[in-house]
């Protein structure tokens, strides 16, 4: 892997312990460039855009400082991750678990269209930190008060230009639009249409822009 950042190694970055094993575990050794832009400013809090694409290391740029930030003991949804397709949404999800299977308590719920409701409620039920979805039956969870964003510290956007080019760009807006004011927001998009600086600009709070170029070899 070809790296440009300054920081070479996990542990320089501020990562929970429990994390940092997993990544030891899974045989990461050097962050990628999107996450030692991206980790630092996303574990203080701070608002993103990311223009990357897939292939770069993104899912563990925003998976990796936001699970640090959970409060496992806070059995509510923290961080809410919206992804346009189920595949995408399963694979993030797949992400968080890895990531975090250190963290004693973590649970992960998935929330996909096209698929039975029961195990999403019982995830959701059983106290999930951590959801991710589609966003139309996202929509529907919060319809149906199975979803409550009250204790919601962030939103993911991942591949939000796919979002709009599938139709959901308008779900997206309201569904940042009913979060809670004071949360965190990480928005990325291989590609910056109107519409997606739309969204940025109507609903995140001075953030950093990050653009990387190339794929990480992997
Ligand atoms: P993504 O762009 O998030 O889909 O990640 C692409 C692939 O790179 C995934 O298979 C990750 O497991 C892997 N990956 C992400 N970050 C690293 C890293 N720092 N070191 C090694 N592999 C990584």
């Amino acid at each position: 892997m070809t790296t440009t950042s300054v920081v070479d190694r996990f542990s320089d970055l501020a990562l929970l312990p429990a994390v940092l094993t997993s990544l030891e575990k899974l045989g990461y050794e050097t962050p990628s460039p999107i996450q030692a832009q991206t980790i630092p400013s996303l574990l203080e809090g701070r608002d993103m855009i990311g223009q990357a694409q897939t292939g770069t290391g993104k899912t563990a740029a925003f998976a990796l400082p936001l699970l640090t930030r959970l409060d496992l003991d806070r059995r509510e949804p923290q961080v809410l991750v919206l992804a346009p397709t189920r595949e995408l949404a399963q694979q993030v999800a797949v992400n968080f678990t890895r990531y975090g299977q250190f963290m004693r308590g973590l649970e992960v719920a998935t929330l996909c269209g096209g698929q039975d409701y029961r195990e999403q409620m019982r995830s959701l039920k059983s106290g999930a930190q951590i959801v991710v979805g589609t966003p139309g039956r996202v929509i529907d969870h919060l319809d149906r008060k199975s979803l409550n964003l009250n204790g919601l510290k962030a939103l993911v956007l991942d591949e939000a230009d796919e979002m709009l080019r599938m139709g959901f760009i308008d779900d997206v807006d309201w569904i940042l639009g009913h979060a809670p004011k004071e949360r965190q927001v990480a928005l990325f998009s291989a590609t910056m249409p109107k519409q997606i600086k739309h969204i940025a600009s109507t609903h995140l709070n001075n953030p950093i822009e990050i653009k990387i170029e190339s794929k990480t070899a992997t």
